[in-house]
């Protein structure tokens, strides 16, 4: 647990969630604000800053945040149309919170990837 980090005290129970699955190293909530019909986050309970931190530090727990993102989409109903995994990450990539969380998003045609530049 990081002091001050959101979502260390959701892990904790400190700060509500609407919880959609968990796992014993892994939680997964409703962004509390969606950008799509669907759109959950998923993270490690154990505290890292961002993707590449996670990676780096442990490749097995990457590993399975992204199979929670997986078992997410499929509870969710996303599997047949498809949808969008995103790691925003630093500054340029619009990373606001800064322990490391999957956004799972769909169930609606997302559009473009990126917007035209
Ligand atoms: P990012 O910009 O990738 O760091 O995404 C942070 C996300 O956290 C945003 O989509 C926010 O809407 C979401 N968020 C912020 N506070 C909460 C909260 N208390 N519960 C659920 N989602 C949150
Ligand atoms: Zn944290």
């Amino acid at each position: 647990m990081s002091a001050d980090c959101l979502f260390c005290k959701i892990v904790a129970g400190a700060v509500p969630a609407d919880v959609v699955h968990e796992t014993d190293t892994t939680l997964a909530f409703r962004d509390i604000g969606p950008k799509a019909p669907v759109h959950v986050l998923v993270i490690p309970k154990a505290h890292h800053a961002d993707v590449a931190a996670l990676a780096l530090a442990d490749p097995g727990l990457a590993g399975e945040v992204l199979a929670a993102a997986a078992a997410v989409a499929g509870t969710e109903g996303l599997l047949a149309d498809g949808y969008r995994t995103i790691f925003n990450t630093g500054g340029y990539g619009g990373q606001e919170v800064f322990h490391v969380h999957a956004h799972v998003v769909g169930g609606a045609p997302l559009g473009p990837m990126l917007s035209p530049r």
